[in-house]
């Protein structure tokens, strides 16, 4: 056994640099929290190439003593604790002193700074965590921090970094999370010279619309509750805006600190439990004694310990609770309800004007909508028509004969999986699926972090039958659309197809694509059909090597063999 030795203090620094700077979105962050924490009033970030050449970050704060900047790259060097018991009374986003030396020790550091009281500014630069140079320079108050070539003595680190759209969408969602709770500070964000957002001082209404779009924002209910000495505010999305099988992030601040907690999460969606399994949009700032927190938990500070987790957990249920109940229009969400509002398959709603729903709806004709926002239904489930008549059973299942039983056919998760079985034969050809040109082009709203995916994404989605072209900040045209996507359902589906790129390895993004699609572009539960839709989806049905199950494992039919209904009488 070789003789144990203390390791090298660039060794140790490139050790910690892997728990706190895992990708470029890291080193934004750690970046942006000492300019916070340098009360900073402006923020401006640039990146080169997801961050992988250039990350720059520039503020007006109280800028670095010149005596102090070769100590600020060294580990566990901070200005924001003096002794362990500040621990535990922490104001400041950083205290571990980490980030910086941990930056330095895997790139090319520059750091240019000047304080109010002194004539000039100081540059220095650092290679490895190594001062390079060291020079007086006439700058603007306020820092400069510019890191180049992110993991240069890291290689493997590096090749676990996607591409630049998905670097450059970690790290908006990175300045989103922390402008969010700074509605005081102007931040600005260019990836590649191209601003991608930008947000000036304002109320923190005004910040969550530049943070999640107007029309979010707009849908957002406002909370203000307090217990057991817990103090929970902010927004979260009111009942009649929430949106089925779409799994929300929290964005929860404890103290304006961004953090995540499971517990918390769950306090919230519990809340939505009698709306049905809902995540929704939620933005929690939550205030409580400094002694009844610990965050000094992970090197990323994104975790945190509560002394009473239970009356944290109670606070933010009942603060999200109250607010439902007290809605002003308490919502009568059932399942009848909503699908009410769906509009018959063949007819696919505006999109921002939707048509009101009609006492009795008569099965609406294509002359009554001349334009090419019908999307037919038949071709989706094929020609072949079985000989059986089919009987639908409110408006959900279709019953029929086959053989010597009796089918109950789930509607819904029957042309969900038809329609994901062409999708993925489609895509595994490298087919693109058809697409109906809009008439009259939609202009969607996009949520800031994905509009850098969007725009890389634009090749993809054509293949999906999306035509899409920017059209100003974070609003998008939609030109033309998969042929049997309902209008309504556009947003959400290039939403879901723009997770999938984000998050998924290539070779499941067929599948993750497929039921994107068959998920959004399904015919409702709720749904009146016509005798030929329902022949016509059955016979496409049993076609299918496995008619059976969804992709996620749900039964499709029921079957019922006469000698058991025999046996009944
Ligand atoms: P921490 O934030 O945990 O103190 P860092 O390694 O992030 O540790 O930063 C080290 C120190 O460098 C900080 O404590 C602060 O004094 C100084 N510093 C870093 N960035 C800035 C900045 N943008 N403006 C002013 N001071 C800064
Ligand atoms: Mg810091």
């Amino acid at each position: 056994m070789p003789q144990i030795q203390l390791l090298p203090d660039c060794v140790v620094n490139q050790i910690a640099a892997g728990e706190v700077i895992e990708r470029p979105a890291s080193a934004v962050k750690e970046l942006v929290e000492n300019s916070l924490d340098a009360e900073a009033a402006q923020i401006k970030i640039s990146v080169k190439k997801g961050g992988k050449d250039l990350i720059q970050i520039s503020d007006n704060g109280c800028g670095i003593e010149p005596e102090d900047i070769e100590k600020s790259v060294l580990r566990h060097a901070t200005s924001k604790l003096r002794d362990a018991g500040d621990l535990f009374k922490l104001s400041t986003n950083g205290f571990r002193g980490e980030a910086l030396s941990s930056i330095a020790s895997i790139s090319k550091l520059v750091i240019e700074t000047a304080i109010r009281s002194m004539p000039c500014g100081v540059r220095a630069e650092f290679e490895g965590g190594v001062l390079k140079s060291k020079e007086e320079a006439a700058l603007p108050f306020g820092t400069v921090i510019t890191v180049k070539d992110l993991f240069f003595n890291a290689p493997v680190r590096a090749e676990f970094l996607k591409n630049d759209s998905v670097e450059n969408s970690r790290i908006l969602d990175c300045i989103i999370r922390l402008a969010m709770a700074n509605e005081k500070v102007r931040f600005e964000y260019r990836a590649d010279n191209r601003m991608l957002f930008c947000s000036a001082e304002g109320s923190l209404q005004a910040r969550i619309s530049d943070c999640l779009g107007a029309s979010v924002a707009r849908s957002l209910k406002e909370i203000e509750w307090e217990e057991f000495g817990i103090r929970v505010r902010g927004f979260i999305s009111a009942p009649e805006n929430l949106q089925a099988g779409k799994r929300n992030i929290p964005y929860i601040y404890l103290q304006k600190r961004p953090i995540y907690n499971a517990l918390i999460a769950k306090a919230i969606n519990q809340a939505y439990a009698p709306y049905g399994d809902y995540s929704p949009i939620a933005v929690i700032f939550l205030d409580m004694p400094l002694e009844t927190f610990d965050v000094n938990v992970h090197p990323a500070k994104r975790e945190v310990r509560f002394s009473r987790d239970n009356a944290v957990f109670s606070a933010v249920n009942h603060a999200v609770h109250n607010a439902l109940q007290n809605a002003i229009s308490y919502p009568s969400i059932s399942i009848a309800n909503t699908l009410r509002e769906n509009p018959p398959a063949y007819i696919a709603t505006n999109f921002q004007n939707p048509q009101p729903p009609t006492p009795d709806p008569q099965p609406p004709t294509q002359e009554l909508f001349p334009d090419n926002r019908i999307i037919p239904i038949s071709p989706a489930i094929g020609n072949a028509t079985p000989q059986t008549e089919c009987l639908q059973i409110g408006k959900s299942f279709i019953v029929c004969e086959q053989g010597q039983s009796m089918l109950i056919i789930d509607q819904h998760r029957a042309h969900k999986l038809i329609l994901y079985e062409r999708a993925l034969q489609a895509l595994q050809n490298g087919e693109s699926l058809d697409s109906q040109e809009l008439l009259f082009p939609e202009i969607i709203e996009m949520p800031a972090v994905l509009s850098p995916i969007l725009d890389e994404q634009k090749n993809e989605l054509k293949k999906l039958g999306f035509y899409i072209e920017h059209f100003g900040f974070n609003t998008w045209q939609v030109r033309g659309i998969p042929a049997h996507l309902r209008i309504s359902a556009v947003g959400q589906a290039i939403i879901g197809f723009l997770e999938n790129a984000k998050e998924s390895r290539e070779n499941d993004m067929f599948k993750k694509n497929a039921l994107c699609y068959a998920n959004s572009s399904a015919i409702p539960s709720g749904m009146e059909l016509s005798a030929q839709d329902m022949k016509t989806m059955v016979s496409d049905l049993l076609s299918l090597q496995n008619p059976y199950e969804t992709p996620k494992g749900e039964a499709v039919f029921m079957k019922m063999p006469l000698e058991d209904i025999k046996r009944k009488f």
